[in-house]
């Protein structure tokens, strides 16, 4: 069984305020790097904000009406703002996976936290568990993140993506 630093161990979800984190606070239990990822970095929320605003900016939003002539889908518009709303409410941002963030019903977090492990890099079956199979397939820098775990430790690991993601690094761009 593969063991981190004592050190690392000590790093759980107690009291964590997730603006002012160590690095090491925003690795998930699968092993990504929260900063990382698109929905905390509130892409979602400003893409739809920036939408809205340019809509606004052409007074489309008010002119759906006399619009709908020329295009009948604008009929919807109502029930399409609705959505974005709702894309908003459920995905604008994230408090962090070890904050209770992401998919409520996380299998990985519960898995790990029963096994009581820090993040997936502990274990011998993160290459073919089945909680893991969705993020091994979907992230292609999870396999190495979970070796940059193992063997630099959770803090080095953390610091690297975070200087990445200062760079403008993020997920989106590498999900397959
Ligand atoms: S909720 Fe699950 S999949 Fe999402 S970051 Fe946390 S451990 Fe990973
Ligand atoms: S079985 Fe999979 S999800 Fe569970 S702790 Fe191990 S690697 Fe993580």
């Amino acid at each position: 069984m593969l063991r981190l630093r004592s050190t690392e161990r000590e790093t759980r979800e107690e009291g964590i305020d997730v603006a002012t984190a160590e690095p090491a606070n925003l690795v998930s239990y699968c092993g990504l790097y929260c900063n990382a990822c698109g929905i905390r970095q509130e892409r979602i929320k400003t893409a739809v904000n920036n939408l809205r605003n340019i809509v606004a900016h052409y007074g489309f939003d008010k002119a759906m009406p006399e619009l709908v002539k020329w295009e009948p889908s604008f009929k919807h518009y109502n029930e399409f703002d609705d959505v974005m709303n709702g894309l908003i409410t459920l995905f604008g941002d994230c408090p962090g996976c070890l904050q209770g963030g992401g998919d409520p019903n996380c299998k990985v977090r519960s898995c790990a936290k029963q096994k009581g492990y820090r993040t997936c890099a502990e274990c011998n079956e993160a290459e073919r568990c089945e909680p893991l199979a969705p993020y091994r397939k979907g992230y292609k820098g999870l396999a190495p993140a979970l070796q940059c775990i193992r063997e630099n430790g959770i803090e080095s690991y953390a610091e690297g993506v975070q200087k990445k993601v200062d760079s403008g690094y993020s997920y989106v761009e590498e999900r397959k």
